[in-house]
């Protein structure tokens, strides 16, 4: 398949990086791997708001399992650098306590993000955590993570597209864009 030449998104340029059918065959291995794990375990997956929305989506239609998700969205990430600061957790209803926990995020470039997210959690005694991400930077993360299900392993440089955005734009893009050096 060929890839969408470069593309302009405000003031920046990226490049191709992936093809969606990559990242769809990636993800029905991840899919596999957590139907195995999870087995008889109801697991409860909660996917991070607003990154994670089309990997989520692609990644569940791969889970075969009995399971339930429940979306929360955090506010911690302006432009192109992490703050390290989840400010909010929102919209958590389930009860957790004694759930097989997934986490599904889209990108862990620090690990600030998911370790205080699961910082948040642990009062509340899940019985497992994991984290399914499509994307991890290993050379940017600063902290210990249970990172179980990871799509991809990527330098350390900015990605848009496939729910990912700069500045609110190129979720929308069904392939990975990488920032032109
Ligand atoms: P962390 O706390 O792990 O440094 O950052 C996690 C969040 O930062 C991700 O959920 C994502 O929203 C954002 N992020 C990190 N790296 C990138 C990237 O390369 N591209 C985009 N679009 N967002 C990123």
């Amino acid at each position: 398949m060929v890839l969408s030449r470069e593309l302009q998104v405000l003031d920046l340029k990226f490049v191709p990086f992936l093809d969606h059918s990559q990242i769809l065959e990636r993800i029905s291995e991840l899919g596999t791997s957590i139907n195995q794990d999870f087995e008889n375990k109801l697991p409860l997956f909660i996917p991070i708001l607003n990154g994670a929305f089309i990997f989520a989506a692609d990644l569940l239609k791969e889970i075969c399992i009995p399971c339930e998700v429940s979306f929360v969205k955090v506010a911690s990430y302006m432009g192109e650098s992490t703050s390290g600061q989840v400010e909010e957790v929102l919209g958590l209803k389930t009860d957790i306590r004694g759930r097989h926990i997934i986490l599904v995020e889209d990108i862990v470039d620090t690990g600030l993000t998911m370790s205080q997210l699961i910082k948040s959690f642990m009062p509340f005694q899940p019985a497992s955590l994991s984290i399914a991400t499509l994307f991890v930077k290993p050379d940017s993360v600063q902290v210990e993570l249970p990172l179980t299900y990871v799509g991809f392993e990527i330098e350390n440089k900015f990605i848009i597209g496939y729910g990912l955005d700069y500045n609110g734009q190129g979720r929308n893009f069904r392939d990975i864009y990488q920032k032109a050096d």
